[in-house]
């Protein structure tokens, strides 16, 4: 069962000048890992963002958990209910204490504060920030801050988590830790995980490899990791 389907997926920028998405295509199975790798401008983060409900595409279909983005119009809902992201861009909020980051997805559904404060905290834990629940994200560590991203990526129990880059800007231990977090979930919580990166040992984390050029998908491999 595909739990993401785009074909011949289209995206450009500047009137056209610029094609980011040129002919996509890429179907994901639930439950799935994979790695979108390729060099920079290729394309990785419009795919992303558009699988997202971030952004939405010129042409083409993408299908995402049963909805149709090319056509739906409010997309906030589909979001907060389906995708977990772990983005660099989507940085934590600075005057909120962690556990408040963490609860910010849930705004959007019907959780009482009582509540939202229980799902937090029981996150944080899991990802081992829970003596950082009260600190100001100011206060931690790349490594920590992106485990406060995970945690808020998991509030809603989504189907799929994105995540771009999410050892970016950190050392390669960090990553690493990060990385097995990632894997952890995965094998955890049945969740389908697309994550961008560069580099090649991350991808080989997935157990599958798709490689982007020039907005096409150029090859998609299986790694050692599958099963
Ligand atoms: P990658 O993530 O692989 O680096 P991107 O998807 O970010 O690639 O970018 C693909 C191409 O589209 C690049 O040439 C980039 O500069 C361009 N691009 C992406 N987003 C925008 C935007 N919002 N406005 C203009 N150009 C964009
Ligand atoms: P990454 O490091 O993941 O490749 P980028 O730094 O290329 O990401 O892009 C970050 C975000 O900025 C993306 O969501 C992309 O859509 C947007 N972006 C990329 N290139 C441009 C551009 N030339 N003009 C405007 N926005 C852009």
């Amino acid at each position: 069962e595909n739990i993401i389907e785009i074909k011949d997926l289209k995206k450009g920028y500047d009137n056209g000048k610029i094609k980011a998405l040129n002919g996509m295509n890429l179907n994901v199975k639930k439950g799935e890992f994979i790695s979108i790798m390729g060099p920079s401008g290729s394309g990785k983060s419009s795919l992303l963002n558009m699988i997202g409900g971030l952004d939405v595409a010129d042409e083409g279909t993408i299908n995402v958990a049963g909805i149709d983005m090319m056509k739906t119009k409010n997309l906030n809902k589909f979001r907060s209910k389906e995708i977990g992201f772990v983005f660099q861009m989507h940085n934590l909020i600075p005057n909120l204490t962690v556990v408040e980051n963490v609860e910010i997805p849930m705004y959007e559904t019907n959780t009482s504060s009582k509540d939202m404060r229980k799902k937090a905290l029981a996150l944080l834990k899991s990802v081992g920030l829970e003596d950082k629940v009260d600190q100001k994200p100011t206060k931690l560590s790349g490594g920590q801050r992106q485990r406060v991203a995970i945690a808020r990526a998991l509030v809603n129990n989504p189907s799929i988590i994105l995540a771009d880059e999410p050892t970016g800007s950190l050392d390669s231990k960090t990553g690493e830790v990060i990385l097995n977090l990632l894997k952890d979930l995965h094998a955890k919580e049945n969740v389908t995980l697309v994550m961008v990166t560069h580099e090649p040992y991350v991808g080989n984390m997935a157990e599958r490899i798709v490689t982007v050029l020039d907005g096409k998908c150029l090859s998609d491999k299986k790694t050692s990791e599958s099963t």
